[in-house]
């Protein structure tokens, strides 16, 4: 248990990016991030529909603050012990379910970061996602690491139209593949004025360490606010066998669960009163 610790502890090369050392000590790790790209398909050309698109019902808002930014820390003073759980690569049919029910049963509430590639061969997975009341989000149709500009406009394109076919809402919340942010796709995320997200705490559930330490990775290193990456796709079978043991710790030690939309928001309020403050000292004198 204390290597793991150390483990989560040690400071990762950013090698995309910069050294981007979080509160703590930690540092969001984009190898953390990994899905090998040949496991995926082309997204095939989307087709050209007679009718009109179904009409949006809802979306998953972000305040108007983090529009176009990248969220990579906490907000420091956050003092409501809120956590959101987050999910990439999926959907899988053997894995998303699992996390689904655990979820379900502890009334948590998470984001998923979806491949469009995937998104699109299950359908009935997104629609219960979102259904349950969960936050999806854009990860690219398929997890390339340096696409073309016209590339990363098909990738975004593809994958917002098969989350709004699939939900019926339109996100506007999106993850880079391998957390790199500085490529095309990211930045065609931020030009369309997306939240684009890292994390705040790693599980390390790519690297084979089994449930056990999956779960005390998350379930050790907590502050409010935390965002904590996880995986979903094919072959996560020990991230289901996590989630539940988090959800069980953390639930009893009164963190509550939710969506990264509701995390921005309970943010912004916050920044909100802080302002309110600060222009109140500010006019005193
Ligand atoms: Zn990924």
């Amino acid at each position: 248990m204390a290597a793991v610790a150390l483990a989560v502890a040690l400071v990762f090369v950013f090698e995309a990016t910069g050294a981007d050392i979080l509160p703590g000590g930690r540092s969001a790790d984009p190898a953390a991030e990994q899905t090998s790209a040949d496991q995926l398909i082309e997204p095939p050309a989307p087709e050209a529909s007679e009718a009109p698109p179904e009409p949006v019902v809802e979306d998953w808002t972000i305040p108007e603050r983090y529009s176009g930014q990248v969220i990579r820390r906490r907000l420091r003073t956050f003092e409501p012990k809120l956590l959101a759980l987050t999910f990439d690569d999926g959907p899988d049919p053997k894995v998303t379910p699992r996390i689904l029910e655990s979820l379900r049963k502890h009334n948590a509430r998470a984001t998923f970061f979806v491949l469009g590639s995937r998104a699109a061969r299950h359908p009935e997975l997104m629609k219960e996602i979102a259904d349950q009341g969960h936050a999806i989000g854009s990860h690219t149709a398929t997890h390339l690491k340096k696409p073309s500009a016209a590339r990363a406009v098909k990738e975004l394109d593809w994958t917002e139209s098969v989350i709004a076919e699939t939900t019926g809402r339109r996100t506007s919340i999106f993850r880079p593949p391998y957390g790199i942010l500085n490529n095309q796709t990211t930045a065609e995320a931020i030009r369309r004025g997306m939240a684009v997200f890292l994390w705040t705490i790693s599980s390390a559930d790519t690297k084979k360490i089994g449930a056990e330490a999956i779960a005390s990775n998350v379930i050790n290193t907590p502050n409010p606010g935390d965002i904590v990456l996880m995986h979903d796709g094919s072959g996560h079978g020990d991230t289901a066998v996590a989630v539940e043991k988090i959800l069980s710790k953390l639930s009893t030690s009164g963190y509550t669960f939710v969506t990264l939309p509701e995390l921005l928001s309970a943010w912004d309020e916050k920044k909100r009163v802080d302002e309110a403050a600060a222009e109140a000292a500010r006019l005193t004198p």
